[in-house]
This record gives structure tokens, C-alpha cells and sequence, in this order.
């Protein structure tokens, strides 16, 4: 008997007990090598002995003030550090307690943003079908998760929702990537001449695509022209780093390598690592001016945001992604980790494609690759994989979109930085 409300009603998993490094343990002695940290959370592995004294120091000054009487002392170090990493003018940092929390403050922001400038018609977000934003209303909505979205359908804002950056299934035969981007780029332009620009609020992707299309990086050049269209039209930029970003591609965040900077970044997962739970929502100083020459005042808010513990694990994160270069790690293991998947997988009658960035790849499956039909299994080989994997002790995460009505299936990896070869 449980009281706890599991993810799933048929199946109660094994009690964790302990953590080290790569591997978990449940309660019966069994080892598991965490092969996606969760969901791309755990970039440090388990056990990190600097984040647990950093989170048990913290314990002892302050646990819990509230933002509306005080600010904290790591609150304010971490936006630092966070802004003076992030790229562009990314200046200033809102600390909530998770991705979903990170993308309602940048949906809403960008409202009230526009709305304090007097530009009252901008609401309509241009998002991409097959992404995935979180699972709050207008996160929700925002994503492109037709499985995730459909039971809560009447509930949901309306978003338009364009073609994402899916080079294997969305560049034709013979034509180049080049001319693959320039039809992304002019889908997206149609779109906003069709609803009108001034009446578009934000652009919103996910730099490279996580959990619905398994570590999908875009073509180059492809986020930089959606750069030159939002500011062209006056539309804000907000990348979605829940997933990709901190360090899991190999650079802090993931538009680095695409040579783009947003008007507001999220992150969250990699930024607690799981020792606590916190995003960040960074914008731009001259958003920030907006609001503070305007009401004063962002009208949104959590009970813990900027919560001094979380805040206090995520600097410790820091220290070791980026004082001790951990994030220098991702580039070569990923290298390591991709031509061992493409030594063992890359003729597999079943897998379509093996894709992704630094330590965030993923495997595509196919009932045949030639064609590239996808797997249909009603979504029951992503439980299956999983399983396997599971039985085997090894964490991995499968998933997948809705391609030609279809479901698709991919297995993503996310391994901790500390990764060894062994391992
Ligand atoms: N955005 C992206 C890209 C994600 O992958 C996720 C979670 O998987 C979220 C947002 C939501 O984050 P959370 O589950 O922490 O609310």
C-alpha cells in the first residue's frame, strides 16, 4: 500500500536509497548507472561533496526568507554569476524552483514587458510543434507535445506553432541545408505576416530539442536569422535551456554554439543538479528597465522564489561546472559516447539516426531506416526500453513525438559530466 500519488498507477518503482558519482542504489543493494540523469538532470552525478557542505551551511545561516521582506546573500551572488556567464545582455536573473516555474515567468514577462511599453496587441507566441516547454498551463500550451497537450486542450491558449529544426525527417531528398533553413525561416515569416507582427509577443525554442525529439540540434544559421526577424519585428527571443543548458552541450549554454543571444534564457534542470530544485529565468537589462521605469513591479511571484538553500546549491553547481571545468569534460566524452553509439548502433536495422551535442545525444527509431518509418507501438515501446534498460541497470530516457500521426520513439542520453570511459 501507498499514500504517495505515483506518475503511474500500475507500477510502484524500487525505493532509491544512496547515490554515488554515476551510479544509484535501491534499497535492495541494486546499482543503476544513471545514463540520463533522470531527465537530464543530474550533471554532477550523486554524492557531490562540495554542493551537500555548501547546502548544509546554507541550512544553518538562513533556510527560508521570504523575497517580499529580504533578499539572500546567495540570491544575489548566483544572478551574478549566472548574468555575467550568460551571452548578450542578459542581465538580470529570476530564481524559481524549477523549468515550468522558469517558462510561466519568461511567458509572462514578455507580456508585461510589452504591454508597460505600450504595445498592448503583442500576446501570440510563435512556438514549434514537437517541443516541449514544461507542463504548467501556458508552458503547456506553449510546447508542441501533441501526447502532453491533448487531454488539456480546451485549457490551453492559442499558440501558432511552426515546423521545428528536424533535419532527418524535415530536409527533403536532394535538397541542401541551407535551402532547408531558408523553408523554416519563410514558414516562420508567413506565420507572422498571417497573424499580423504587432500583435506577436516571443519567439520560443528550445535551442536544441529535449525530450520530445531527443537532443535535435538545428542547422546553422538557423537561429540566427530567427534573431533578425524578432528584431526586426519587434518580437522577443526566449530560449528554453531547461534541458541543453548548463554545460550539457559542451558550452554553459547551448546558443553559444549558435552564435545567438536571447531576450530571456531558462534554465533549470543542470543548474541544481538535482540537489535542489531551482530554475532561472535571465532577461535583458533593458527588459528589466522597462518594468522598473514602469509599474515597478513584476506582476507574478512564487512562495520560494530566490529560495537562499536552492540558490546556495546552485552556486556550488557553479564552482564545480565552471571553477573546476567539468563543463570542459562534455565535449570530448560526448565525442567518446557518440562513436560508441555509432560503433554499436549506426547500422542497427532500428535506429534511424544518432544525433545531438556534447553529453545530450539521442537515438532515433525507426521500423525501417530506409523509409524511415517510425516505430507505432502506441507509445508502449518508450515503457519498454525503459524496462529493459532498467532491469539491465541502466538509466536511460525514452521518448518521442507525434510524427505523421504516428508516435515516434527516440532514447535520449544525459549523462553526468564525471562520466568515465568505463562506464
Ligand atoms: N523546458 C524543457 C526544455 C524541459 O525539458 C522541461 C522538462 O523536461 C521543462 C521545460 C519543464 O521543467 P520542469 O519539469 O522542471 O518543470
Amino acid at each position: 500500500m501507498t499514500h504517495v500519488f505515483h506518475r503511474s498507477s500500475t507500477h510502484i518503482p524500487p525505493t532509491v536509497a544512496r547515490g554515488e558519482g554515476a551510479y544509484l542504489y535501491d534499497t535492495t543493494g541494486k546499482a543503476y548507472l544513471d545514463g540520463s540523469g533522470g531527465a537530464a538532470v543530474s550533471c554532477l552525478g550523486h554524492g557531490d561533496a562540495h554542493v551537500t557542505q555548501a547546502i548544509q551551511r546554507q541550512l544553518g545561516e538562513i533556510a527560508f526568507a521570504h523575497t517580499g521582506f529580504f533578499t539572500s546573500e546567495p540570491a544575489e551572488t548566483l544572478a551574478a554569476r549566472l548574468t555575467d556567464l550568460a551571452p548578450g545582455a542578459l542581465n538580470r536573473a529570476y530564481l524559481v524552483s524549477g523549468g515550468s516555474e522558469a517558462m510561466e515567468a519568461a511567458l509572462k514577462l514578455a507580456r508585461q514587458y510589452h504591454l508597460e511599453r505600450g504595445d498592448t496587441g503583442r500576446a501570440r507566441i510563435i512556438a514549434r510543434r514537437q517541443s516541449y516547454h514544461g507542463n504548467t498551463l501556458g508552458a503547456l500550451a506553449t510546447g508542441g507535445n501533441a501526447w502532453r497537450r491533448a487531454p488539456f486542450a480546451p485549457l490551453l491558449m492559442e499558440v501558432s506553432h511552426v515546423a521545428p529544426c528536424y533535419a532527418y525527417r524535415g530536409q527533403q531528398d536532394g535538397e541542401s541545408e541551407a535551402a532547408y533553413c531558408d523553408r523554416l525561416i519563410a514558414e516562420i515569416e508567413a506565420e507572422i505576416t498571417r497573424v499580423g507582427p504587432e500583435k506577436i509577443m516571443a519567439f520560443v525554442a528550445e535551442p536544441v530539442v529535449g525530450a520530445t525529439l531527443g537532443a535535435v540540434p538545428p542547422v546553422a544559421g538557423y537561429f540566427r536569422r530567427i534573431r533578425e526577424i524578432c528584431d526586426r519585428c519587434g518580437i522577443l527571443m526566449i530560449l528554453d535551456e531547461v534541458m541543453c543548458g548548463m554545460g550539457r552541450t559542451g558550452t554553459l549554454f547551448a546558443c553559444e554554439q549558435d552564435g545567438v543571444a536571447p531576450d530571456i534564457l531558462c534554465v533549470a534542470k543542470g543548474l541544481g543538479a538535482g540537489y535542489q530544485p531551482i530554475g532561472a529565468m535571465l532577461c535583458t537589462e533593458a527588459m528589466h528597465e522597462v518594468i522598473a521605469g514602469g509599474s515597478g513591479f513584476f506582476q507574478h511571484g512564487h512562495t520560494y522564489v530566490g529560495h537562499p538553500v536552492a540558490c546556495a546549491a546552485a552556486g556550488a553547481v557553479l564552482d564545480r561546472l565552471v571553477g573546476d571545468d567539468l563543463v570542459g569534460r562534455v565535449a570530448p566524452m560526448g565525442a567518446v559516447l557518440r562513436g560508441m553509439l555509432e560503433d554499436r548502433f549506426g547500422q542497427h536495422p532500428h535506429v534511424g539516426d544518432i544525433r545531438g551535442r556534447g553529453l545530450f545525444l539521442g537515438l532515433e527509431l525507426v521500423q525501417d531506416r530506409d523509409t524511415k518509418a517510425p516505430i507505432d507501438a502506441d507509445r508502449k515501446i518508450h515503457a519498454q526500453i525503459k524496462a529493459a534498460a532498467f532491469a539491465d541497470g541502466l538509466i536511460c530516457y525514452p521518448g518521442g513525438g507525434t510524427i505523421d500521426g504516428k508516435d515516434g520513439a527516440h532514447v535520449l542520453l544525459a549523462p553526468p559530466f564525471i562520466l568515465s570511459e568505463d562506464q
